[in-house]
């Protein structure tokens, strides 16, 4: 499978991958595109946007509540797990549209959320930021300053936290291998990360069931699941040392 860039992962020293909700799909997180994915039963702008949320705070909760509680509940899966290992051989980097923290709790010591995190709450007025331990009694919950918080992910239309994502640029511009897992590539711009890879003539390998967009630029496309493919990537490079 990985046999035509075999020489070029030998040689890499800095690995990035970019991961998307594909890559926790086996953990039992629904994607949002893609065969099941969420977008088939929600209307995305109904949900994930600010003016969604000003306009029905108390159902946009009520839905992010919804999906933390399945994804604490959920465990990394082996493509997680993988990720985390190949550290054992390589620098690794993840910069992931994620917002469940499974990278990290597979053990993954480099990663940037591009998206935020569900398990993080911010005021939408005041700079209060802190983790969420428990559900909350009243839905929207309110911040000491009495103004509403918010879930601390980055809703359609709003822009990426800055330091993370000038950080990110900076990974996909220096690496040597990008691998582009369980993403279908149709936010932006998380999905020029590739470009900037491409640019510094990284090898590019994407691993995912279906076609995306960004196939056709790819020097190796896997049409398989994260967790079926990912471990096998580790166990080359456990050999090789
Ligand atoms: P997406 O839902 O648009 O696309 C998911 C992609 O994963 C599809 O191309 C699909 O073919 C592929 N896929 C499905 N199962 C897979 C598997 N087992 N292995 C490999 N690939 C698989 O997701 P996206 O590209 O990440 O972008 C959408 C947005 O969704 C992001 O902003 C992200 O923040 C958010 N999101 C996050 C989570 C999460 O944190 N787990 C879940 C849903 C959505």
């Amino acid at each position: 499978m990985f046999e035509p860039v075999l020489d070029k992962l030998k040689e890499a020293r800095k690995i990035v991958f970019v991961t998307g909700a594909g890559m926790s799909q086996e953990s039992g997180i629904p994607t949002f595109r893609g065969k099941n994915g969420l977008w088939r039963n929600y209307d995305p702008m109904k949900i994930a946007t600010i003016d969604a949320f000003y306009e029905n705070p108390k159902l946009v909760w009520e839905w992010y509540e919804d999906r933390r509680r399945n994804i604490v509940a959920a465990q990394p899966n082996p493509g997680h797990n993988a990720i985390a290992k190949l550290e054992r051989y390589k620098e690794v980097v993840v910069l992931t549209q994620n917002i469940d923290g499974l990278h990290q709790r597979a053990g993954s010591t480099k990663v940037l959320e591009l998206h935020g995190s569900i398990i993080r709450i911010k005021c939408t007025v005041c700079s209060f930021q802190d983790y969420v331990v428990s559900s909350f009694d009243v839905l929207p919950p309110i911040c000491k300053c009495g103004k509403i918080l918010r879930p601390d992910v980055v809703w359609f239309g709003e822009p990426l936290p800055q330091d993370v994502w000038t950080e990110a640029i900076a990974y996909a511009n220096s690496c040597d291998v990008m691998i582009i897992a369980g993403t279908s590539l149709l936010v932006s711009p998380a999905n020029t990360l590739p470009l900037y890879a491409k640019q510094n003539n990284a090898l590019l390998i994407e691993i995912n069931p279906e076609d995306t967009m960004m196939s056709v630029d790819m020097n190796l496309t896997i049409r398989e699941t994260c967790s079926n493919i990912i471990p096998k990537l580790t166990e080359i490079f456990s050999k090789l040392n």
